[in-house]
């Protein structure tokens, strides 16, 4: 290890605060943010840990873009534009400098993609496994945001893009057998989200409820459900499966209870559903309606002859 922590910001961060004045290049105590009139802050972190949300030989690129995209997706989910970010790296002495340039080079590449600048963060030793965690500022019109609360009976529950994809590669990862073709797409899902930005933006005014599915579509559904205090109806037949995941074995139930998708759940007065085609155009991915919000709590799901799932089988007794 040759980098010290001055050489590291100075170095290697410095370099993506460049082009948002109020990150003062990394060179002070704080970073200044101008909140424009008429909108609220929305912030979100999430942290990673070596051996338990990425593994010592995952390519560190992809973990940085993994780390952001997973706050992205929370900002999305709120219907939020990407403001800036920082970032807390818990250095062990064996991280070596290669992974992390590696590691800076997949923030800088993201960031690009996505307009957004490090504006701060601290870098610490550690005695114990390498720890990455990420805080990421948004903008939203006041009052504008997307909670997962809000969602009313009738309300249709939609979301965008493929279900199951990433649980499929988790699956496949772990040694079940599928056509070589089919591993690439399904893994490019699993190690590289996307969030959905335009969509959230889209979704602000229209959606009553939003979540982005990190933990599942039953699991992130029983939140809405929750913090909305409904019930809801969905259709096992109606779940999107991607051309690859569709007709390999436990597809459907990885669409149902597998995470790591980050598509946007969220519910549509049925009044707005002649908006649907618009909000994919606008989203730049499809939109499913997989079910209907209810009066009565808790969540059924229904097989393709409409019969109610015995909730063993939709995995939601994990939860
Ligand atoms: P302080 O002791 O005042 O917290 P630090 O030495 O921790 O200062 O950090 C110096 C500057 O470098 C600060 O502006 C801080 O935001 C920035 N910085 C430190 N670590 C990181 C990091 N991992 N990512 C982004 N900026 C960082
Ligand atoms: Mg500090």
């Amino acid at each position: 290890m040759t980098l010290g922590e001055f050489e590291f910001i100075e170095r290697l961060l410095r370099p993506l605060a460049q082009g948002f004045p109020g990150s003062l290049d990394l060179g002070d105590d704080a970073a200044l943010v101008d909140v424009p009139e008429g909108c609220q802050l929305v912030v979100a972190k999430d942290a990673i840990v070596e051996n338990v949300h990425f593994f010592s030989d995952d390519p560190p690129e992809q973990i940085a873009a993994k780390l952001l995209r997973v706050n992205l997706s929370d900002l999305a989910a709120m219907g939020a534009d990407p403001l800036a970010y920082l970032t807390m790296i818990a250095r062990p002495a064996s991280t070596s400098d290669q992974w992390l340039e590696a590691f800076v080079s997949g923030l800088a590449e993201d960031q690009n993609r996505f307009g957004i600048h490090l504006i701060g963060g601290d870098t610490v030793a550690t005695t114990g496994p390498l720890v990455l965690s990420l805080t990421i500022l948004g903008l939203v019109p006041r009052g504008a945001a997307l909670q997962r609360r809000g969602a009313r009976p009738g309300d249709l529950v939609c979301v965008s893009g493929t279900l199951g994809d990433a649980a499929m590669a988790l699956r496949i990862q772990r040694g079940l057998a599928v056509p070589e073709e089919m591993v690439p797409p399904l893994l490019a899902r699993y190690r590289m989200p996307v969030p959905r930005l335009a969509l959230g933006r889209a979704l602000r005014g229209l959606a009553t409820a939003a979540i982005d599915i990190s933990d599942g579509l039953v699991a992130d559904l029983a939140h809405i459900l929750e913090r909305s205090k409904v019930g809801a109806e969905i259709e096992m037949a109606n779940l999107p499966l991607s051309e690859a995941a569709r007709g390999l074995p436990g597809a459907r139930l990885s669409a149902l209870t597998g995470g790591d998708d980050y598509e946007l759940l969220f519910t549509l007065p049925p009044e707005h559903a002649q908006h649907l085609p618009a909000l994919a155009e606008r989203g730049g991915v499809a939109v499913s309606v997989i079910g209907r919000i209810t009066a009565e709590p808790g969540l059924r799901v229904l097989d393709a002859n409409g019969r109610p799932l015995a909730l063993e089988r939709t995995g939601y007794r994990h939860f």
